[in-house]
């Protein structure tokens, strides 16, 4: 459904403003209208339910060009907009990567195509993704990219990142690099983290450590540089305090943490649940209430998927053979709500904030996010917070290693507006 219609009746919670308050939304081609704008316009009841901006993710691996099998442009925007998603930044570790203006633009144009939600493809930080040479950044800038990582690795040496983060600040004060903090020689050959639990399992492990030496060289080179530095799917306590130390030295710093960080640990690796073989892997108790602590005193900005689709054989191999990720476009803002604001750790307001305006700003998406004001660009999310539902295949994702699978949650999206247009309705991708 395009043109005109009111969501009628929902609490409006818009953490750019401030408001949580019950009033009617209007929709009013593309953009939100005023109440003199709702009369003949379709009214979609939405009593009982939470109206937000449109949730932004940081962190989603969309998997085209290249691993078509396991997810593509249009699969992995239609998970997204089952879960409330209304802007992705899409991560360069395809094949090839995402290190020029052409795979750019052709990823932009899969997703105007799939037309779900709003793709912000990353750049490569280095050619080939190889960690040797710098990429053309100032190519990508050029062609509008705002965020640039090497994801799936750390960017190797600490000349190379010194450099991206000096040569970047030519190209705009707003382009940020997004590092993935794991030291390559600390964590190869291992599958968890490394602690008694792994020991234990018999299985090699990934310690924190890896993640404190990245995370403390990279904010030691952009309080040299006086770069912007984005830290990804933070893992570990002493991370957190690092980052925590930072802001408040004013370093150029952000910092997001996966819903799975959040809520799931090393204990939760005892069946050898490949779903939840991730990297950086599932911590102890302690690290995930670090995070949780972190998230809440906004040490960590944003929560962000890492939604990482694998094809159902690749999961089915061994522990120690099967690649690591987990979905969580369909289920981010369900875990969410379920795991951290029922139990009184997050506010709504909060994780709604973490999810959307947060991650808007960050990654630069200024039609997402918020204000839900007269004139801005019509990307909602409606969703019921008290709606449960269980997590199992089919999702609309192409994949289904869900670390979450079997769980029952409280939270459903019911509708996703992107640019005016219902992308979901009643809880289905409309197209
Ligand atoms: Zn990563």
């Amino acid at each position: 459904m395009t043109g005109r219609f009111v969501f009628a009746g929902g609490r409006v919670i818009d953490p750019a403003t401030g408001e949580d308050a019950v009033r009617d939304v209007v929709v009013a081609d593309g953009v939100l209208a005023g109440a003199e704008a709702a009369e003949g316009a379709d009214r979609i009841d939405v009593t009982g339910m939470v109206l937000a901006p449109g949730l932004v993710d940081l962190h989603t691996h969309l998997r085209e060009p290249g691993d078509e099998h396991t997810e593509t442009v249009a699969s992995g925007t239609r998970a997204a907009a089952a879960g409330g998603y209304t802007a992705v930044a899409a991560m360069a570790n395809t094949r090839p990567p995402a290190d020029n203006a052409a795979v750019i633009q052709a990823v932009r144009d899969l997703a105007v195509a799939a037309g779900l939600c709003d793709v912000f493809p990353v750049g490569t930080v280095t050619r080939g993704r190889d960690g040797e040479l710098l990429a053309e950044m100032g190519e990508m800038a050029a062609a509008g990219v705002r965020m640039f990582s090497d994801d799936g690795a750390a960017v190797p040496t600490a000349r190379l990142l010194r450099n991206a983060l000096t040569y970047l600040q030519a190209f705009g004060d707003d382009l940020v690099i997004a590092e993935h903090a794991e030291d390559a020689s600390l964590v190869e050959g291992g599958h968890m983290h490394e602690g008694i639990r792994s020991a234990s399992l018999g299985l090699a492990g990934r310690p924190a450590e890896a993640e404190e030496i990245v995370v403390a060289r990279d904010l030691a080179l952009a309080r040299a540089t006086g770069g912007r530095l984005h830290l990804c799917h933070l893992s570990s306590a002493r991370a957190v305090e690092l980052v925590r130390a930072a802001k408040a030295e004013g370093l150029r710093v952000t910092a997001e943490v996966t819903p799975h960080h959040l809520t799931l640990t090393d204990e939760d690796l005892i069946t050898y649940d490949t779903s939840r073989k991730m990297n950086p892997p599932l911590r102890t108790v302690e690290d995930r209430d670090a995070l949780r602590a972190g998230l809440a005193d906004g040490t960590i900005d944003a929560i962000a998927t890492d939604h990482a689709p694998h094809a159902v054989e690749e999961k089915e191999s061994e522990f120690d053979l099967a690649p690591p990720g987990t979905i969580g476009l369909e289920t981010a803002l369900a875990v969410v709500i379920t795991e951290l604001v029922a139990p009184g750790h997050l506010s709504l307001a909060r994780a709604i904030e973490a999810m959307s305006t947060v991650p808007a700003r960050i990654l630069g998406a200024s039609d997402h996010g918020g204000p839900i004001a007269s004139g801005r660009p019509a990307n909602l999310v409606v969703f019921d917070p008290e709606a449960e539902w269980t997590v199992e295949a089919p999702f609309a994702s192409k994949a289904r290693n869900s670390a979450f699978l079997g769980r029952s949650l409280r939270g459903a999206v019911a509708y996703t507006v992107l640019h005016g247009s219902l992308v979901v309705a009643n809880g289905k991708p409309t197209r």
